[in-house]
């Protein structure tokens, strides 16, 4: 169902709506605590919510279901759309994956949305700067679509997976997100100068895509000088948008400059679901004590008010959590300001106590629904006027030292459709030497291109060459070399 679609109109009177339905995840560890206390205060604001319970996480893996995540709860997430959800843990020996992994995958959840702002008493050694700021991160791509091999039994390789409209959607959710805010500007950070293909992809595109929305500012800035610049200068960003591994690490550092996980929200958008969540997990050692902080779970849920287009009653609770933090009396230990701080219920009552209570700290802000764009359900792809094959690198398993490998490798290729060009070794050139030195392990990377480019299917020059390699070396691995449009489409070593 479109978002729109699922959207009450928010100029509707809230007694005259009909319910929401949530699929309530309680999940592991200080999850039931935290959401019974969400859950709490969200009814006692008189969100118009019905709650569907569902189960996921260590209690699933026990019995037996390997994604963690049994069949009614994801039914219950597609038939509602939306969903809270506690921590899950990954119980060692229950299985492999993670729950929260498979939740993200199935719903094709893309963006990871994490606020990162300052909050009243909450005293870091940023307090004062008026950090506000959204870290939009890509959230199925990247190193992180677990592609990986062993190589050889001492060399293991991952594939970092970008894709064209991978980049496309998370900067048109970053712009979204801008608008639904009234955010002004857009921070594309990558690893472009290094990886050029892959992470200059959300470089190249994010300008694209940006340029078309011109009321927001936009700016590239390398990702290492972005992590300095968040410690250093936090208050200069508004919208900062990454790949899937770069926005792991840094969100989790810009949550660390306004309380630490404990206090972070999160969104996982897809086209079809959003699941909200605490960006904290299972504190084991704390749970069942009544000492768990649920405000990061509750900041998550005024998130999840406005996806629904509750944007009165997350109002209402965002005063009366600023209120209650600003007051400083029934905090958690782990924000308290003085002794071992109050239980998860005594806050709770606080906060509920607070109901009706303004707070002149809660940012200026109007909110409206961030408009996603809907992608169609088709396999995507690019169409391009020419396309050549250049070559092949081949991949092999050896301990010989350079110049031995190079000498078979290209007396090997004599006769065949190719010629050796180099060898290369974890990505820097050892054939023809260059006087460099290079620490050399048993894997090498052999570039062989084409002597004439080939008319047709290549498949039969490839294989001859295979062959012809296989008869003195191991090889795992081949990788073809392409230009699309006249341009290189492989890393020159
Ligand atoms: P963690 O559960 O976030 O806990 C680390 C520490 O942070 C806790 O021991 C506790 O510190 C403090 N803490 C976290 N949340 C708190 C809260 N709401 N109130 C008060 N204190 C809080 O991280 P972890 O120990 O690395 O992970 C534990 C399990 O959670 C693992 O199985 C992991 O896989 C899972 N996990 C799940 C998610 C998720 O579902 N999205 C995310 C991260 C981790 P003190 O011990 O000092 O009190």
């Amino acid at each position: 169902m479109p978002l729109k679609d699922r959207m009450p109109d928010p100029a509707t009177p809230p007694g005259s709506r009909t319910k929401a339905r949530v699929t309530a995840i309680p999940g592991d560890g200080i999850g039931p605590e935290v959401m019974r206390a969400t859950r709490q205060v969200l009814d006692a604001a008189g969100a118009r919510l019905e709650w569907e319970e569902a189960l996921a996480g260590a209690e699933a893996f026990r019995r037996g279901i390997a994604s963690g995540a049994p069949r009614e709860t994801l039914d219950s997430i597609e038939r509602n759309g939306v969903a809270l959800k506690g921590p899950l843990e990954t119980p060692v020996g229950y299985g492999e994956t993670s729950a929260n992994v498979a939740l993200r995958k199935t719903f094709e959840m893309y963006g990871n949305i994490r606020p990162v702002r300052e909050l009243p008493g909450i005293r870091t050694p940023f307090s004062g700067r008026g950090i506000d700021f959204v870290v939009v991160r890509e959230n199925v791509e990247d190193l992180y679509a677990g592609i990986e091999y062993m190589q050889t039994p001492g060399v293991a390789l991952g594939l970092k997976l970008i894709t064209e409209p991978g980049c496309e959607r998370i900067v048109g959710l970053a712009a979204a997100l801008a608008a639904a805010e009234g955010r002004r500007k857009v921070t594309v950070a990558t690893k472009a100068n290094i990886m050029k293909l892959t992470e200059g992809m959300l470089k190249r595109v994010g300008e694209r895509v940006l340029m078309e929305h011109p009321a927001l500012q936009h700016e590239h800035m390398i990702v290492d000088n972005c992590a300095h610049q968040m410690v250093i200068r936090p208050e200069q960003f508004d919208v900062v948008v990454m790949t899937n591994m770069n926005g792991d690490i840094l969100s989790d550092l810009a949550a660390g400059l306004v309380g630490g996980l404990g206090v972070a929200p999160s969104a996982n958008l897809g086209d079809r679901v959003a699941m909200f969540e605490a960006v904290h997990g299972s504190a084991p050692q704390i749970a069942g004590k009544g000492l768990a902080n649920p405000t990061a779970l509750l900041l998550s849920s005024l998130m999840m008010l406005r996806h629904i287009g509750d944007f009165a009653t997350a109002r209402r609770v965002e005063h009366a959590l600023y209120v209650t933090l600003e007051e400083g009396r029934e905090l958690t230990g782990d924000i308290a300001r003085e002794g071992p701080g109050a239980s998860t219920g005594a806050f709770v009552d606080r906060v509920i106590a607070n109901l009706g209570r303004e707070s002149a700290l809660v940012p200026a802000r109007e909110y409206r629904p961030i408009a996603l764009r809907q992608w169609p359900q088709v396999t995507w792809s690019r169409a391009v006027a020419s396309r050549e094959m250049a070559g092949v690198d081949v991949f092999i398993e050896t301990d010989q030292d350079p110049e031995t490998i190079g000498g078979s490798l290209a007396a090997m290729a004599e006769g065949s459709a190719f010629t050796l060009t180099a060898i290369g070794s974890r990505g820097a050139q050892v054939w023809p030497a260059t006087g460099g030195h290079s620490f050399l392990v048993d894997q090498f990377r052999a570039r062989f291109l084409f002597r004439t480019p080939p008319e047709g299917d290549a498949t039969t020059a490839i294989t001859d060459l295979l062959q012809r390699i296989g008869r003195e070396y191991r090889w795992m691995h081949l990788e073809t070399l392409q230009r699309f449009d006249g341009v290189a489409g492989y890393s020159v070593a």
